[in-house]
């Protein structure tokens, strides 16, 4: 099997970098078609007026994103688009913005390009995007067949997040080396379909390094809401270095973990990366690496993210829950096959119970 990595052709991240969106913009043709919701049209639109006016013949419009990143919405921006012949689509926003950003730039085959207002995944730099029903339900993954043409992140816009967004992202950043050192071991495909190459299991251990040594620093940046060298630091971690770090390295089982959780009722308002946080702990369990279960304990408690099945809202029936969620973790879709042996639905479940019980002993033991 070859090694295969992907990325996007170009990461650009600062304090104020949407002020230059149009100078690259105008690279792939005139005209720019913005999809963004009501409220980060408010944030951004002087700065979007002001970067187009400094380009000579640049011209853009904005789409107002006002759903799901569903097929209907996708179809509306796609007539929209197909109207005015843009040159280049960009989204501006969450998640969801951003994936219909994708998804509108593929099925029309022009470039995109991803401006994320938040840094609470590492989605943006992915080529993948998830369709949710227009009622909010989870529908399909749409891969794409490239990763967005530029990911530009403007760490002010990010920074006026509330900070649950950012230690969010760490919790879906710090499963990264983790799960792709699971993969690397393994000899496992990443999300590309090929092996990992060095350099990209060298930028997921960078983004565990970065977490540990800035995470807390960047959270207190985040709350004063200041930009400074750890903030940075973190937004890359949570954007870049996990981003090409989970694609292409692989995913294992915290992850599909976090997928088993979405089962449960409890857990629906806690966003992806405090799922995650607990499944890394549960993947810590089944890999034997307790000495770094402790760690990531530690960390995790530090900034805040859930560790426990009680910290996720679950108190009561909690064995035959964790069953529930054990099943669905090892739903054959899911990448927790990386695992060079049978990943059992027992195994999982044992894993969850010891997980939360080792968590719960040290958290208490930090008080
Ligand atoms: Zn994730």
């Amino acid at each position: 099997m070859n090694k295969i990595l992907i990325s996007p052709q170009k990461y650009i991240q600062g304090a104020g970098a949407i002020n230059n969106v149009a100078e690259y913009a105008i690279k792939y043709g005139k005209h720019s078609y913005i999809i963004a919701d009501n409220f980060v049209q408010g944030l951004v639109k002087d700065k979007i007026e002001k970067s187009y006016k400094k380009q000579k013949d640049a011209s853009y419009q904005f789409g107002l994103f006002d759903g799901e990143s569903s097929m209907e919405e996708i179809n509306k921006h796609l007539d929209a688009v197909k109207q005015v012949n843009a040159d280049v689509i960009i989204g501006i926003g969450g998640g969801k913005t951003l994936d219909t950003a994708k998804a509108t730039a593929f099925k029309f085959n022009k470039p995109v390009i991803i401006c994320p207002t938040l840094a609470s995944t590492d989605a943006p730099t992915s080529a993948l995007a998830i369709i949710y029903k227009p009622t909010g339900e989870f529908e399909s993954y749409m891969h794409l067949p490239f990763n967005p043409n530029i990911v530009l992140l403007d760490t002010e816009l990010v920074v006026n997040a509330p900070a649950r967004f950012l230690v969010s992202g760490m919790g879906d950043a710090l499963a990264t080396y983790y799960e792709a050192k699971v993969c690397v071991d393994a000899g496992s495909k990443n999300m590309a379909g090929g092996l990992s190459t060095n350099a990209a299991f060298a930028l997921a251990t960078l983004c565990r390094d970065t977490l540990y040594k800035y995470g807390l620093e960047a959270k207190k940046a985040c709350e004063a809401k200041k930009v400074n060298e750890a903030f940075e630091n973190i937004v890359e971690a949570n954007t870049l270095l996990s981003g090409l770090g989970f694609e292409s390295s692989g995913l294992a089982a915290a992850h599909s973990v976090h997928d088993g959780l979405t089962e449960l009722e409890e857990t629906h308002h806690f966003m992806h990366g405090e799922k995650v946080s607990f499944g890394t702990i549960v993947q810590a369990v089944i890999d034997k690496n307790y000495d770094e279960l402790e760690k990531i304990v530690k960390f995790s408690v530090k900034i805040g993210l859930p560790v426990t099945l009680k910290d996720l809202g679950i108190t009561e029936d909690v064995e035959k829950k964790a069953m529930i969620v054990a099943k669905k973790t090892v739903h054959k879709d899911e990448t927790i096959h990386s695992y060079p042996y049978k990943m059992t639905k027992d195994i999982v479940y044992k894993a969850i119970l010891e997980a939360d019980k080792l968590a719960t002993k040290i958290k208490e033991g930090m008080k």
